[in-house]
Order: structure tokens, then sequence, then C-alpha cells
């Protein structure tokens, strides 16, 4: 076969694996499903649009919409059916992508699809993000910051970011905070963008909003930056339905509030509750999950699964070993976790 590039013709493909299991801990989306008023005014719209119609070219109606709430300019912002599609976007047009080991997978994944060049700094002691090294490092391209940081749940502090922005401009590149995981956190580090045309911010609408189905993400950046991503997008990118369904919820956002109250409140439980394990190590998190360190991860994972409870492996990353990630869910979702987690059998 010499259809395809060299590059491509041996990928490993996105590391996930679909698993039936009653307690569903291994996505990191959200527990709670769209209030359903706002679902039966979002299939009111639906019908009322013409499906044989493209939608809008970029978006503009929700991105006025978005403007507004964010002051953020029209032109500076990105829509995309998920912003791992603006992640591979940023990854086709980066000189080179610079990213953390370990990190959200898709930026590795991205960034050789795109083939472009791609290195990865390794995180500190405590999973703190090494800033001298990322500091040397950087010397321009594309630089994938998540924060919250995900796997580990790890919040950079605000004055690191703050530098890495100041070091993208110095040396001409990109910083990429992507706020994926933000509305846990309470953060928001858009700020830092206003003034500098070198760092930009992801947002998506999978966690806090409850969308995760939907496949919703944009991009928050300078015009400029912004129009060469929206021109690496293919046209009409954003499919109609989503951009319906986006317009209810961006008038409606009261639910997200409880939607965030209810995860951090289990998550901090949840984190309290580990704690007493006589062997697995939760880790401190600003998000939606919990990395949990574990004697044996392949154990612990088959353990869980046994009692119906699915999480995810991270054990494979660099400086995860033994390491599970369990997204918080619902008060018995994580009561049925806890009840496994402390019923492991060790020898
Ligand atoms: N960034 C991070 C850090 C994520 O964890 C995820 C989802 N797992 C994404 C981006 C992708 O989100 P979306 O559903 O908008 O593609």
């Amino acid at each position: 076969m010499r259809a395809f590039k060299a590059h491509l013709r041996d990928l490993a493909p996105y590391p996930y694996r679909k698993e039936e299991a009653l307690v569903k801990l291994d996505q990191n989306e959200s527990p709670f499903d769209l209030p359903e008023a706002l679902k039966e005014e979002a299939l009111r719209r639906l019908k009322g649009l013409s499906w044989n119609r493209y939608p809008e070219i970029h978006a503009e109606t929700l991105r006025k919409r978005l403007a507004a709430l964010l002051d953020w300019p029209e032109g500076g912002i990105v829509l995309a059916p998920g912003s791992n599609l603006l992640i591979l976007a940023l990854s086709l047009a980066a000189e080179e992508v610079l990213d953390l080991a370990p990190s959200f997978p898709h930026y590795a994944h991205a960034a050789r699809v795109a083939g472009t060049p791609y290195r990865a700094v390794p995180l500190g002691e405590g999973f703190a993000l090494p800033l001298e090294e990322v500091l040397a490092a950087f010397q321009g391209g594309v630089f994938f910051l998540p924060n919250p940081h995900a796997p580990t749940g790890a919040l950079f502090p605000k004055e690191a970011v703050a530098a890495l922005a100041e070091r993208a401009k110095e040396v001409g590149g990109l910083l990429v905070v992507d706020e994926a995981y933000r509305e846990f956190a309470g953060t928001d580090f858009s700020p830092l963008g206003r003034d500098n045309p070198h760092v930009v911010f992801l947002r998506t609408f999978s966690k806090a909003f409850s969308l995760g189905g939907i496949r919703a993400g944009y991009l928050l950046a300078h015009p400029q930056v912004a129009g060469v991503v929206r021109e690496v997008l293919p046209p009409f990118v954003l499919p109609a339905h989503t951009g319906v369904i986006l317009e209810v919820v961006l008038e409606n956002p009261g639910y997200v509030r409880e939607v965030v109250e209810g995860v951090v409140r289990e998550r901090e439980r949840t984190y309290g509750e580990l704690l007493r394990h006589p062997t697995w190590r939760p880790y401190p998190s600003h998000t939606n999950f919990l990395l949990v360190k574990t004697p044996d991860a392949e154990g612990a994972f088959r353990h869980l699964l046994a009692q119906g409870v699915l999480v995810r492996r991270q054990d494979r990353y660099p400086g995860l070993a033994g390491c599970l990630r369990v997204t918080v869910g619902r008060k018995e979702e994580m009561d049925a976790f806890l009840r496994a987690a402390f019923g492991v059998a060790y020898a």
C-alpha cells in the first residue's frame, strides 16, 4: 500500500478501549445529562431548522454570542466539533509541538498525524511544572499546556503560566492553555491573552456543560491566530445541530454550576475517603477526575471492573506506574467505586 504518507502507515490507535460496566468512570464525562427542559428546547429548535441547508461557514451566530459573553473579539473565536479537532488544527499549523510528559495523549497523537516535529518535557517531582526546563525548551512552535493538567489533576500556578506566556512572545511561539477542566478549578487564564497574541485558550463543552456526546469546543485567540486555525479546518465544520444545542445552553447556563458543585463535592469526598485506603493513594485534583496510585494498576483495574466499576488505566504513561484515573461521578457511583476500592484483597 503506497497511498498514504509513510508516517501515517503504522499509527498507534488512540488509547481507548470500550468496556461495558454499570458504573462508567472512564471518560471524564459529566455524570449528569443535560436538563430535560433544555433538551426539549433544543429539539424544538432542531425541528425548525432546514436540515437540507449547510450551517454557517464559521458558526458566526455562536461566535457573536460567545464574543459578547466573554468580551472577546469575534474574529478571535473558532468553534469546532470538539476541542480535539482544534488541537489537530493547531498541530497541523505548528512548526513544532512542545508537550509535557505525561500529558493529554491527543497532543502527541495529533503532532504525529500532522507530521510535526514533537518534543516533550517530563513533569517535575509531585507533578510540578518544570518551568526552567520548559522555558529552555520553548524556542518557538506550539506548546500545549493543559491547566488544570490531565491526567494528573494538578493546577499549575498563575505565575508559571504568565512566565510561559512571556516566553511565547519572546520566541514568537504560541502557548496553548487547554482549559478543558477549568470550571472544576474555578480558573480562567484568558486575561493572559488579552494583550499577548502568543497565548490562546482551548475550551470544551464536553465536561462541565454535560455535552460530551454533542462534540463542541472553541478556541480563544488573537484574530490573526484564529484566522489560521479557521482556515486549517474545513468550512462548515460545526454541524447545525451542534450549533442549535450550544445556543440553548449558552442562553441557559445555570445548570453548569450545579454540575460543577456536584462533581467538586464528590471529588473532595472521594479524595478524603481514599486517603484512608491501606495501599492506594489519591492525588489532589482540580478537575472532574482523580488520579490514584495503586500497587498494581492491572490488578486494581480488573478488580474494579469485576465489581461493575470501569475506570481508566494510566500506568503506561511516564511517571504514572500503578496509576488509575477515576472520573468523578454521582454520589451513588462514587459509593460503588469506594466499596469496590476498599474491597481489594492483597496477598
Ligand atoms: N483537552 C483535554 C485536556 C482533555 O482531557 C480533553 C477530553 N478528554 C479534550 C481536550 C478534548 O475535549 P473535546 O471533547 O472538546 O474534544
